[in-house]
């Protein structure tokens, strides 16, 4: 049996569920393959719970400063199982949302794993679906090491499940994952160490960024260990080691976390069988319109290796979906200037280029740089405060801010609108020309000399 549509999406993840919708609200006739949970990994085992994590540890920092203000002792012990349960309802809310959204939209959802049978057919348990159009949007899943011992590890998925807090846990990695758990676990009561292959976390970030983390997360009492190179997991008794290459362990750890990378879902989708052949480290590669090398198939989010965040797998799908389904054929998504957050304590605020990429790509003569840092007032009464810097780099005489890096309280929020400024073309004197909010944290992105 073989049913047909306008456009099939082969995942129903912030991408696939995204383009869905758009494409069926311009009156396609779609269909939607997911073998797990509406949402994908955002709603399910990304975004949503580390957010809900950072979400709690927040609220311990600022019972410690309410301290400072002349609070009694605001907080009990965190409770993690009870976290839990109330986590896990709310995503199974959100699951119930998106399954209702689709609905409304008139999306066929097909609970199953897809896979091609040929370029216009993609099979689930059985039954042929076939569309003019079909997006592949199945995303990526946590890369474990191939080392010995390393199924002791958990991943960022295994983390999630966690019904009780670690004690003592060993983070290997030092991407957006690494940081952001190594962070809440921390401000949450563990002892934690952050095992790195590098010297800093956070690769390709501003120096600034990266420094001011390793700063702030010595104070928090994070054990840094950079320049390691793992080797494997060993469980000499009750509890785990970590082995490095130089022979030296890491041990009496509860947990040893592996945030090492995603790998792309595509190696289980016959692909060849729609003629399509992934490029490097199993990523799809598309042109700037999400086009594969297949006419008629199209891919967006993580398994195109490009900026891996949510809201540029979803701007790419809703993009395709009007191209596709609305006559607008110049429709597509800008990858220049994504802002970027990292929700780590303090959390960090970026976009546009750092300022080593600035001198690669204008020339260090045209490059001119700004830079403050302060304690912000929240900290007024704290004998140690944490600190917020900022930078903006600008290129040119007119001084256009192509970036902007924030770390510190509030950097989450105050990127967004900045992210616009920069995204219209932004000088560095629209910015002195913009009246400052006073007194906040923000008014020194408009006030730098
Ligand atoms: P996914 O959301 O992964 O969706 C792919 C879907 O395809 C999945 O549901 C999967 O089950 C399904 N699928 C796979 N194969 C098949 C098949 N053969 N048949 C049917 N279905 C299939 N981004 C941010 O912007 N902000 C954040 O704060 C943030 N935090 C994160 C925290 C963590 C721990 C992680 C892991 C990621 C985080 N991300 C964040 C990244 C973000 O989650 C991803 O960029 C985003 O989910 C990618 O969307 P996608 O549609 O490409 O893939
Ligand atoms: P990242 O690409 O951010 O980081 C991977 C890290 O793993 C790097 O530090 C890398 O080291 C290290 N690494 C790779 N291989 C090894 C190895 N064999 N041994 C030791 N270390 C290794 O990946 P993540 O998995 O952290 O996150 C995936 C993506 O998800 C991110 O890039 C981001 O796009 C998205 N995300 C976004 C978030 C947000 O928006 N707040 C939060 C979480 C994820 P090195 O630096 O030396 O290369």
């Amino acid at each position: 049996m073989t049913e047909h549509y306008d456009l099939l999406v082969l995942g129903g993840g912030s991408g696939g569920i995204a383009t869905a919708n758009r494409a069926s609200r311009h009156g396609a006739r779609c269909v939607l393959i997911e073998k797990g949970p509406l949402g994908g990994t955002c709603v399910n085992v990304g975004c949503v719970p580390k957010k809900l994590f950072w979400n709690a540890a927040s609220m311990r920092q600022c019972a410690q400063t309410a301290r400072d203000y002349g609070f009694a002792p605001l907080l009990g012990d965190f409770d993690w199982a009870a976290h839990k349960h109330a986590r896990d309802a709310y995503i199974r809310r959100l699951n119930g949302r998106y399954a209702a959204g689709l609905a409304d939209n008139g999306v066929t959802v097909i609970a199953g794993h897809g896979r091609f049978v040929d370029r216009r057919t993609v099979e689930v348990a059985g039954v042929h679906y076939q569309a003019d159009h079909i997006v592949v949007a199945t995303g990526s899943r946590p890369l474990v090491p191939d080392v010995p011992g390393a199924a002791w590890g958990l991943t960022s998925d295994g983390f999630f499940a966690l019904h009780a807090r670690p004690r003592k846990v060993a983070v290997v990695g030092g991407g957006y994952i690494a940081v952001e758990l190594a962070s809440v676990l921390r401000e949450l009561g563990c002892e934690v160490s952050l095992v790195m292959r590098g010297a800093y976390p956070l690769k390709g970030f501003d120096p600034m960024l990266r420094e001011g983390l390793m700063d702030a997360f010595c104070t928090a009492g994070i054990d840094l260990l950079p320049s390691r190179h793992v080797a494997g997991i060993d469980k000499p008794g009750t509890t785990l080691s970590l082995l490095y290459k130089d022979g030296e362990t890491l041990s009496g750890l509860d947990t040893v976390l592996w945030a090492v990378g995603r790998i792309p879902n595509t190696d289980a989708l016959g692909l060849d069988q729609a003629g399509l052949t992934p490029g490097t480290d199993g990523f799809i590669d598309t042109d700037l319109f999400q086009n594969t090398a297949v006419p008629g198939i199209y891919a967006i989010g993580d398994l195109t290796g490009r900026a891996a965040l949510t809201p540029v797998a979803i701007a790419a799908g809703r993009r395709l979906a009007d191209r596709l389904f609305n006559g607008e054929p110049d429709r597509r998504l800008d990858y220049d200037l994504i802002p970027t957050v990292v929700f780590t304590h303090p959390p960090i605020g970026s976009v546009g280029l750092s300022e080593p990429e600035a001198h690669e790509r204008h020339g260090r003569d045209a490059v001119k740089v700004y830079h403050t840092r302060f304690a912000p007032m929240t900290q007024a009464f704290s004998q140690e405060p944490h600190r917020t810097a900022m930078k903006l780099v600008t290129v040119g005489r007119e001084e256009r801010v192509v970036g902007l890096h924030i770390i510190g309280e509030g950097a989450d929020e105050i990127l967004q609108g900045f992210a616009v400024a920069l995204k219209m073309g932004a000088t560095k004197k629209d910015l002195d020309d913009t009246l400052a909010i006073h007194p906040t944290s923000a008014e020194e992105l408009v006030t730098m000399r």
